[in-house]
């Protein structure tokens, strides 16, 4: 499996530089292939990465375009990876982007990269640079200090330097072996009801309440955004401009305008990193501590189209929750259940069976006929739980047949709850997720 590890460099002056020289390399190369291919492409040939860096290769160091002003070949100066790579990122890019278009689903072609509004990064291929403890040496700039030992042990299959929020990171990518995973520390099964009042609340009763960072935030993000937008009516104005800006023109920033830009980028990046410090946490506990665990199958997309609850929704982060546990199963040797989109485990009474047609939304709390009186979330997350081990138990029973079993465990007369014992995948290729991965003793953080 694929983890990539995303570790903070504490760069020095020269390095933040060099760094910076690099990333504007692989995003001026990037440019240019980009545009030598459109002009192929409309020319009616067929362009491919490989003939555009064997084309790009003959005039790297002799074209004008690419010499400095003394007439020297600036590139030299770069290391190989970082002008080599943007073509396989363009040749992958294109791919996706039919593949995307033969599926009918949304999708844009390739764009051009702008100073200052992309991401900036550039690729270090394995075997040119290496990891030692809390420093790695990097071709051209040596070593530069991390600030923490790389956490995965397996083959390291490269890595990528980026710019976030004005400091510079190392993303490791380790292709960590499936089997000898971390030691799980528990064997029950569990499950787990995710929600916007509390982010997860377990059969046990346990409510884990999510940090929220956006909540907690917005208030000094709109101000700082609108700080940003004064500014840059102000420059518009000064420009003689009235409504968009037309297309290809740049306005000057000031001094001010950039140290804006900069703190409302460092607040965002916090949000993020709260958001993520939370939920690596939580989806590590999960998966550490059972042997199986059930979930909702929730149709995300179709939730955050409610736009009363969608920023909720969002700042929980409800779809990185599920798809790091279904990494992290994969490690740990936890088996996810996940319930039918449509399986109603909060109006099912856990004590019974019955269903509770007339639930709303807005009831937290309720009782039930047979007098069970239910919190909504720890009721939904009991039945979760039982059919997590109906599916267990089917599962254990048929192995073939696994999704054939209708594990209405609570009672027999539950409606068809089609719980399915999802073998998890192998889920190659993902690269992202700062690698935090606890090994502290169990401490789900509650804010
Ligand atoms: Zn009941």
């Amino acid at each position: 499996m694929l983890l990539s590890h995303r570790i903070r460099i504490e760069a020095t002056t020269a390095q933040r530089d060099y760094f910076a020289r690099a990333a504007g390399t692989a995003r001026r190369v990037w440019n240019w292939a980009l545009a030598e291919w459109q002009r192929q492409a409309t020319m009616g040939q067929r362009p491919n990465a490989m003939a555009l860096k064997k084309q790009f290769n003959a005039i790297k160091y002799a074209h004008p375009n690419w010499l400095d002003v003394q007439g020297q070949p600036w590139l030299r100066t770069i290391h190989r990876d970082a002008h080599a790579q943007p073509f396989a990122h363009l040749a992958r890019a294109w791919a996706r982007y039919f593949d995307a278009r033969r599926a009918g689903q949304p999708a844009h072609p390739p764009r051009f990269k702008r100073k200052g509004r992309c991401r900036d990064s550039f690729y270090c291929a394995n075997d040119k640079f290496r990891i030692e403890g809390k420093s790695a040496v990097l071709p051209k700039v040596g070593r530069v200090l991390l600030a923490e030992a790389l956490r995965f042990r397996g083959k390291i299959m490269g890595a990528n330097v980026a710019r976030e929020a004005g400091h510079w990171f190392l993303a490791v990518q380790v292709d960590v072996p499936d089997q000898p995973a971390p030691r799980r520390l528990g064997n029950g099964v569990v499950g787990v009801d995710l929600g916007v009042s509390a982010a997860a609340t377990l059969s046990t009763g346990e409510k884990i309440a999510a940090p929220r960072p956006l909540k907690a935030t917005l208030r000094r993000l709109r101000i700082r955004t609108r700080r940003q937008s004064r500014k840059i009516e102000a420059a518009k104005q000064a420009a003689g401009i009235a409504g968009p800006i037309p297309k290809g023109r740049r306005l000057a920033r000031s001094v001010n305008e950039v140290k804006g830009a900069r703190s409302l980028a460092r607040l965002h990046a916090r949000i993020a990193r709260v958001r993520a410090d939370f939920t690596h946490k939580l989806t590590t506990d999960l998966c550490r501590d059972h042997r199986a665990l059930a979930i909702e199958d929730l149709h995300v997309k179709g939730m955050l189209a409610n736009t009363r609850l969608a920023r909720s929704i969002a700042d929980v982060g409800f779809y990185e929750i599920r798809r790091q546990l279904q990494y992290k199963a994969l490690r740990y040797g936890t088996v996810i259940v996940l319930a039918d989109r449509w399986y109603p485990s909060s109006k099912l009474c856990s004590a019974c069976g019955l269903r509770n047609g007339s639930l709303t939304l807005g009831e937290r709390t309720w009782t039930c006929a047979c007098g069970a009186s239910h919190d909504r979330d720890v009721n939904a997350a009991i039945n979760l739980m039982r059919l997590a081990t109906g599916a267990l138990a089917a599962h254990a029973a048929l192995p073939e047949a696994s999704s054939a079993a209708t594990p209405g465990a609570a009672a027999g007369t539950l409606p068809a709850a089609g719980g399915e014992v999802t073998p998890v995948r192998h889920e190659h290729g993902h690269q992202d997720g700062s690698g935090q991965e606890k090994n502290a003793a169990r401490l789900c953080a509650r804010f």
